[in-house]
């Protein structure tokens, strides 16, 4: 059958598909085929059972929208959940989903895996004798709740907070526990992100007091990753969808990145800076903006805490903002181009080509920082 009469048939079946009030979710390909389900039909879904082919066997699902957490970018996933089993069969993406809108990474899928390991913990084990002996008995939720809750209060109540510390993988919510320990009064809160993106999140968290931002990477004229985001990184995959759409509308994308990773053979420019000297580059990019008033002034204005830093920092001079400008220009004068080359070990031309791509991006300008040099990428 040649393509048109392919696409004859498709363009048919999405009528239909329409002309019945359903969603019809079109995929990549050229004919045009759906990618997922119609919505309208998650609650009772059929497919033919693959292993009894030739015969046409009917399953019949539910389409579960559940979240994916084999990386914090939480995206959406459907559970296909067998009518008569009631196990999960499979995942799929979640078109639905504003984030990942059914495009996900291979980890999605295959937590099928996790669902399904041999090896996975369903009860609550206790040591049953000494540490390293492996030895663990199961024990009820019950037993497990009221022996940590009496632990953990009798040490509040004898004041002795610093003795409790809450220790988790990956945190999955969005500050309930923080509060919960605040109310406890207790500040001993870790989790691996403390080690794994910390040199990131801390920036974020000091500067704006967010520590994982979502920028308008979709929209942007020029996009500033200091990170293999494109592969890694917070919010990765929903990210970079939108980046790579913005790329195909013409942005320009600059990655530093040590290593010729994934993210950085899609770069317009690549920088390679030695591990660490990011900042010296980043600098010397905003020297050039401030000496040359190629920022949104009004922005600035508006919304950074001028009057603040001019009381504190210069009390002799009269606080306006005319006398702020003056005093970002000596602040940042010793970061030239020549400063961050030395630093970084990347040519000062080049960096001064991207300081000045990076300045015609306007307010279309969108950048992420992740773990960069501080843990692989
Ligand atoms: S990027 Fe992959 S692993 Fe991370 S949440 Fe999405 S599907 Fe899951």
């Amino acid at each position: 059958m040649n393509l048109a009469k392919i696409n004859e048939r498709v363009s048919a079946a999405r009528k239909e598909t329409e002309a019945r009030g359903e969603t019809f979710y079109p995929g990549p390909s050229r004919v045009h085929l759906a990618a997922f389900p119609p919505k309208e039909r998650w609650d009772d879904w059929v497919e033919l059972e693959s292993k009894a082919w030739p015969r046409r066997e009917e399953r019949r699902y539910m389409l579960v929208p559940t979240t994916c957490f084999n990386c914090e970018s939480a995206c959406g996933l459907l559970a296909y959940v067998d009518k008569e089993s009631l196990r999960v069969q499979k995942f799929e993406g979640n078109p639905e989903h504003p984030g990942s809108r059914g495009r996900n990474c291979a980890k999605g899928p295959a937590t099928l895996n996790q669902i399904t390991d041999p090896d996975r913990i369903l009860h609550p084990l206790k040591r049953a004798g000494a540490r390293g002996e492996g030895k663990w008995v199961q024990v009820g939720w019950d037993e497990v709740l009221d022996d940590l809750a009496s632990r953990i209060r009798k040490a509040i109540t004898e004041e002795r907070h610093n003795e409790v510390m809450y220790h988790v993988g990956r945190p999955g919510e969005d500050g309930f526990t923080e509060r919960v320990l605040a109310a406890w009064g207790v500040d001993g809160h870790n989790s691996h992100t403390n080690i794994c993106s910390s040199s990131s999140r801390a920036g974020y968290q000091f500067w704006m007091g967010l520590d994982r931002p979502s920028p308008d990477h979709a929209n942007a004229k020029v996009i500033l990753l200091i990170s293999a985001h494109l592969e890694s990184g917070h919010y990765f995959n929903p990210h970079a969808q939108r980046v790579i759409e913005a790329k195909a509308a013409g942005a320009k994308l600059i990655v530093f990145d040590t290593r010729l990773s994934n993210t950085a053979t899609h770069a317009d420019h690549w920088l390679a800076p030695y591990p660490g000297s990011e900042a010296a580059i980043v600098l010397s990019m905003a020297n050039y903006l401030i000496q040359n008033e190629l920022y949104n002034r009004e922005f600035v204005r508006r919304w950074w805490n001028w009057e603040e830093y001019m009381a504190v920092e210069r009390p002799e001079e009269e606080t306006n903002f005319e006398n702020f400008e003056l005093a970002l220009k000596e602040l940042y004068a010793g970061y030239t181009f020549e400063y961050a080359a030395a630093e970084s070990g990347v040519d000062a031309r080049t960096i001064e080509e991207v300081a000045r791509i990076v300045s015609t991006a306007g307010t279309r300008f969108s950048s992420h920082n992740w773990r960069s040099a501080a843990s692989g990428n």
